[in-house]
């Protein structure tokens, strides 16, 4: 039976104390300091790395040598292959540390055919899952890293049509185990209605395709400045961006990030002239926490539910909703159960094949020894088999009668004698 619950709202009269639990939680953030794992998928030469380099103000990914960017005939021919490499930098402002993970997936889609360029990428992020779903259920469970990825930058290339087929299929491939962010890339290559156009495009092609793009929440004590700052950055989905870490002078005189061209200057932090502030307001600035929270309550939650029930678990679907630790601690003895059991049959069959092999080297070294008694018994048996006719011969020779000498060798013999 549903029992209503009544909340009974009261200011306290006196000192308690709990209103400094948020200094508390503040401190002690500062200490741990703060993880974010960030993966940036797209093509070749379209900004990844500058853009990283751009949000974090500093070099993370080192730029591809000129000889890289220029020098492609000499690779003609040769199929690139597609690598997962991640790169980690602490970086630190202002006393507050951030571990910055970014991994990155060179050689997509620059492959003849890019079919199953989309495998390493999945691969990556469901086997950080694994890890993080195996760590859960180990006993000592104090000091879980999470390599979970808690964002996918994807960038699409500016070429004012649409999607790509190959952009449909690996967000939809990923968009319900990431917070996915796609981004337009390199939008100063474009004029602004083109990038308008561009965006409403590329923002059709993802509803039709139904892929799920990260969206901050809006929460009802949000006060009107959050609020109308979330409705802003949501409006302006999917952001069309810059990257420079160059500075660049303007024609009236300042001195900005941006990339010069003989008609001006595009400035970076100018969010009127490309979104990368409210790239970076979304991923660093206002919803990191955000992002790492719907990680692990939605995304991962959806993974490791559906391993589970995959794992004959059943599960109860209201669990990602409300958190019950019963419930959690069921299936965390499930998991536990069905590995111990996993590593039984795995040490039985082990074993099966042990013995096996051992019979089957007993038989052999049986077989071997009937043989070797088979040829000894032979060997022997043609042994006596000879002496048994020497035997023969010579009682053969003995029955014979003694024969007088012939007359030369009488005549021999007187002679020798005088
Ligand atoms: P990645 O291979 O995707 O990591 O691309 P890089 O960051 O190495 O950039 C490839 C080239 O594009 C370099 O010459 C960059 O200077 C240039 N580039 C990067 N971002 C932008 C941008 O926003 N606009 C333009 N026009 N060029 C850019």
């Amino acid at each position: 039976m549903d029992q209503e619950i009544k909340i009974i709202k009261r200011k306290v009269s006196g000192f308690v104390g709990f209103a400094n639990l948020p200094k508390q939680w503040h401190r002690k953030s500062v200490r741990r300091g703060f993880t974010f794992n960030c993966m940036v998928v797209g093509e070749g030469g379209l900004g990844k790395a500058t853009l990283v380099n751009t949000l974090f103000n500093r070099e993370i990914i080192a730029p591809k040598p000129v000889e890289e960017l220029t020098v492609e005939d000499e690779n003609e021919g040769v199929e690139p292959v597609l690598k997962i490499e991640t790169t980690s930098a602490e970086i630190e402002e202002d006393g507050v540390k951030l571990k910055l993970n970014v991994v990155t997936a060179p050689g997509f889609g620059e492959a003849i055919n890019n079919t199953d360029s989309w495998k390493p990428i999945v691969d990556e992020i469901n086997s950080r899952f694994d890890h993080y779903l195996e760590a859960e259920s180990r006993i000592n469970r104090s000091a879980i890293t999470d390599n979970r990825i808690h964002a996918l930058l994807y960038f699409i290339e500016p070429t004012g049509h649409s999607l790509r087929a190959l952009d449909v299929q690996l967000m939809k491939l990923v968009h319900e185990k990431v917070n996915l962010i796609p981004v337009i890339a390199k939008s100063d290559t474009l004029v602004d209605e083109e990038v308008e156009e561009f965006k409403t495009r590329v923002m059709n092609d993802i509803k039709y395709q139904k892929i799920k793009i990260f969206t901050p929440q809006i929460y009802e004590n949000d006060d009107e400045e959050v609020t109308a700052n979330c409705k802003a950055l949501i409006a302006s989905f999917p952001f069309a961006v810059v990257g420079s870490t160059s500075e660049v002078q303007t024609p009236d005189g300042r001195t900005v990030r941006g990339r010069a061209y003989p008609w001006g200057v595009i400035e970076v932090d100018n969010e009127s002239q490309n979104d990368f502030v409210k790239l970076r307001q979304l991923l660093v600035r206002n919803n990191l926490e955000e992002l790492k929270e719907t990680t692990s309550d939605v995304l991962y939650e959806k993974y490791r539910s559906e391993k589970l029930e995959k794992m004959g678990i059943e599960q109860d679907n209201t669990v990602f909703k409300e958190f019950d630790p019963l419930t959690k601690q069921e299936e965390e003895r499930a998991l536990h159960e069905a590995k111990l059991a996993k590593m039984e049959a795995e040490m039985k069959a082990v074993f099966q094949h042990k013995v096996s092999e051992k019979e089957k080297k007993l038989q052999r070294s049986e077989a071997d020894l009937f043989n070797r008694h088979g040829e000894m018994k032979t060997k022997l048996e043609k042994q006596i088999q000879l002496l048994e006719e020497k035997k023969a011969q010579l009682e053969k020779q003995k029955s014979l009668p003694v024969q007088p000498a012939p007359a030369t060798q009488q005549k021999a013999r007187k002679g020798f004698l005088r």
